[in-house]
């Protein structure tokens, strides 16, 4: 079975993790990062961490975090943060110096960062700077190959029952939580959830919970056929997709008026047809509904 999370899925696995009093496995975060597409998600990813107090080992981070980032400078500012708090261990960075010989621009700076490097005691190839091309290009390769690696871990096996538990997680969170709570924390930008602080600054984390606001409306009643979802998922919830009125590719925005929940049936018409009665009544149905 394919199963894949996305960010926002990501920060309230963690969330609810926290919630429980646990702490996420290696295992777990390693599986977390692969399923992350750029820089940003993995800072956000981070910042999460960093608010709930997890301590992953100190490698996990270097090791994961420098597969995405993509410029010079995002080695530099790592490498400041890292000796900054890291003051008393200074950890070999091999990865990242690296990193940063494929980003830099010229020979001069591959050459002082070589010297950088030994001075920590690291002694790289000197020339790697020169086997390099397109350093963006040799950076996505390395990405790849790091994926790869990772696709043949034992946690990448146990994928699907890591996302299990967080499917049985998320529900009897979602249940337990009133609408109202619901509405609450998607609109205002900060709310505290029984010890948990849901920072809402940015898009990543609201997504999951517009979409579980609009299946909580639609009490498993489809909004287009009005009839009972077709059947309940593993976790017992009738099975609706959210669908957003206004496309977000076309500009449409995540938020608790763009969005309605639909039978699979519904959905493939909506988007097949865009039958204008049929927009008409999603739209009509949401606005009474809200
Ligand atoms: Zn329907
Ligand atoms: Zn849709």
């Amino acid at each position: 079975m394919y199963t894949t999370m996305d960010l926002s899925e990501i920060l309230l696995y963690l969330d609810l993790i926290k919630r429980k009093g646990e702490v996420p496995t290696i295992d777990e975060l390693n599986m977390m990062v692969y399923h992350m597409d750029n820089y940003d998600q993995v800072k956000a990813f981070y910042n999460k961490i960093k608010e709930h107090e997890f301590q992953p080992p100190f490698g996990f981070y270097i090791k994961t975090l420098i597969h995405f980032i993509e410029d010079y400078e995002g080695c530099i500012s790592l490498k400041n943060k890292i000796l900054r708090t890291q003051t008393n261990r200074r950890r070999p960075f091999n990865n990242l110096f690296t990193h940063q010989i494929l980003l830099c621009k010229s020979e001069e700076e591959a050459l002082s960062i070589l010297q950088e490097a030994r001075d920590y005691g690291i002694h790289l190839d000197d020339k790697l700077w020169v086997a390099k091309f397109d350093s963006l290009e040799e950076i996505k390769k390395k990405q790849k190959e790091w994926k790869g690696e990772m696709e043949k871990s034992e946690a990448y096996y146990n994928f699907s029952s890591i996302y299990e538990k967080f499917g049985t997680m998320k529900s009897n969170y979602f249940k337990s939580l009133p609408q109202e709570h619901l509405k609450k924390m998607i609109v205002e930008p900060q709310s505290q959830e029984r010890g948990i602080v849901t920072r809402q600054t940015n898009t990543f984390t609201r997504n999951i919970y517009i979409k579980e606001y609009a299946k909580k409306i639609a009490q498993g009643i489809c909004q287009l056929c009005d009839k009972k979802a077709p059947f309940l998922d593993k976790q017992g919830n009738p099975f609706l997709e959210v669908h957003h009125i206004n496309y977000l590719s076309k500009g449409g925005k995540d938020e608790i008026d763009n969005v309605v929940a639909l039978c699979p049936n519904c959905h493939r018409r909506i988007h097949m047809l865009e039958d204008e009665e049929d927009l008409k009544k999603i739209s009509k149905n949401f606005s009474y509904l809200s």
